[in-house]
């Protein structure tokens, strides 16, 4: 990555940014707008439009008509996998451009927005392509004098919420199956991470996604998002996002047209270190990146260290060094590890848990904001040692640089510490002892079960929750099965 290139693209003039509907770039039907505030140092960079419900419910109809007429959903499938691995060449051709706009706007360090953004929606989109060939219906086992079919259809018009955390990458994980299934989209990003994917958008129409098939509406979810999940002609609705936004998409859908709703509603995820774990230091630095990348605003966050309690004290320590040790600041600088939070709201509301914490007599070590003479939102990761499992902390989704801390005595005790949320991520469990670890994923109730290491995985594995994480998955194979409906046909010989 060149620093000169970076400073160069942090300096570009943004145009109020547009919806990108039907192919064409437009502005809000009342021709409202939203500022744009950077994080990076609080001032506004641009506008973009301020979506209204009439505006979601003509890129509605766009993606109807583009799904209704087979343009789309019905060109051969060689010829969609040609368009969309052009599109995924597009991003990649522009991923700093791409990723130095996503930063602007939501504050991570370029460092890891580069290869989590625009190289990882690339990656997803070519991904799906490439599976587009691939992807047979079957032939049923019948009574010879019948004929089985399995058709897999795709499922029509596709609604999408996405957050601000990873809007590239998250997005792509929506985008990637549904447009490769022959499904078309209308998506809103989320009020701070927006322009990326409108950019997303305009790169869909270069490398020839016929008009109506990706439209991004951007503006407020209880407007725009509203619109989408209210909508009798949207059939499928994929979000990521937080629990009580989950809540009203079901509700909305269940008044509306019934449609499919999948939700990836984050997590309060465990990460369990035994004191067998094979190397502590190794845990400890790999779980502090496991919280701390991306100031903690990552749906999969290890957010909870459970630590076996004859090390604890020792782990903590282990933990603070490499908490100390990561550069906060300026998130367009290469050398950052850990850039901006995203807004003064959540700035505000990571440093209200740590008052609470205090409050409650909880030993808090760093979390203080760190004041940049160029302003902005920061602030030093934020360790909480004997955090208790009625604390809101334990067992509330901070999306921030907060970990907190718990003891543990026995591997059972682990487990039910770990099952005490109503989230079901992610979890981590550190050790040597092979039949324990296999046991630990047996008994974690999460979607993801991390052995000796955090993060990190790669596209061919499902990411989804259980309990109120959520329900679908994202990435891998499995990610289809949200936009393709079986279609039976029973013919008799
Ligand atoms: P967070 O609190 O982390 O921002 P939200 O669930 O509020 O999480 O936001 C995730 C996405 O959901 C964003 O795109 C946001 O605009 C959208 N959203 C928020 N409220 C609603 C709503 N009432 N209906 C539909 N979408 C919504």
């Amino acid at each position: 990555m060149n620093q000169d290139r970076i400073d160069a693209l942090r300096a570009v003039p943004l145009a109020p940014f547009q919806h990108v509907i039907n192919g064409c770039r437009v502005s809000a039907s009342d021709a409202g707008v939203l500022p744009v505030v950077s994080p990076v140092n609080g001032t506004t960079i641009t506008t973009m439009a301020r979506g209204t419900r009439k505006d979601a419910i003509s890129a509605i109809a766009a993606a109807r008509e583009a799904f209704d007429n087979g343009c789309w959903s019905e060109m051969a499938p060689l010829a969609r996998k040609k368009v969309l691995l052009k599109w995924a060449e597009l991003i990649e051709a522009n991923a700093l451009e791409l990723a130095v706009l996503g930063v602007r706007e939501n504050g991570t360090e370029i460092s890891m927005a580069l290869k989590a953004e625009p190289m990882s929606a690339a990656a997803t989109i070519r991904f799906y392509a490439e599976a587009i060939d691939k992807l047979f219906g079957e032939v049923a086992p019948t009574d010879p004098a019948f004929l089985g079919l399995v058709h897999r259809e795709p499922a029509g018009v596709v609604g999408a919420i996405v957050p601000w955390n990873f809007p590239l990458m998250i997005g792509a994980w929506k985008i990637g199956p549904a447009l490769a299934a022959g499904c078309t989209m209308v998506l809103k990003p989320a009020e701070t991470a927006s322009l990326s994917l409108v950019r997303l958008a305009e790169l869909a129409l270069d490398a020839g996604v016929p008009p109506g098939v990706f439209n991004v509406v951007t503006g407020e979810g209880h407007v725009v998002g509203a619109q989408i999940a209210e909508s009798m002609d949207v059939d499928v609705l994929v979000f990521t996002g937080s629990g009580a936004t989950g809540r009203r998409l079901l509700e909305a859908a269940a008044q509306s047209n019934m449609k499919r709703v999948y939700l990836e509603l984050g997590g309060k995820s465990p990460n369990i270190v035994f004191a067998d774990a094979p190397d502590l230091d190794e845990a400890a630095k790999v779980s502090a990146h496991g919280i701390f990348r991306n100031s903690g605003q990552v749906c999969i966050a290890g957010s909870r260290i459970l630590v076996e309690r004859r090390i604890h004290e020792l782990f903590v320590e282990k933990l603070t060094a490499h908490a100390a040790s990561i550069k906060v600041g300026d998130p367009l600088d290469v050398t950052t590890q850990s850039g901006a939070v995203n807004s003064e709201r959540q700035l505000r509301q990571n440093l209200q848990f740590l008052e609470e914490a205090r409050s409650l007599g909880r030993k808090v070590i760093g979390g203080q904001q760190i004041l940049q003479e160029s302003g902005g939102f920061y602030m030093a990761p934020a360790i909480v040692a004997d955090t208790a499992r009625d604390d809101r902390l334990f067992q509330e989704e901070v999306f921030g640089p907060v970990l907190a801390v718990t003891p543990f005595d026995s591997e059972e005790e682990a487990v039910k510490l770990a099952n005490d949320t109503r989230y079901g991520l992610a979890a981590a469990v550190w050790t040597s002892n092979l039949s324990r670890a296999h046991r630990m994923v047996r008994k974690i109730r999460a979607g993801l079960v991390h052995i000796n290491t955090y993060g990190g995985s790669d596209l061919t594995i499902p990411l989804g929750g259980v309990k109120q994480s959520g329900n679908g998955h994202d990435k891998s194979l499995h990610a289809f099965d949200k936009f393709l409906d079986l279609k039976t046909a029973w013919i008799k010989l």
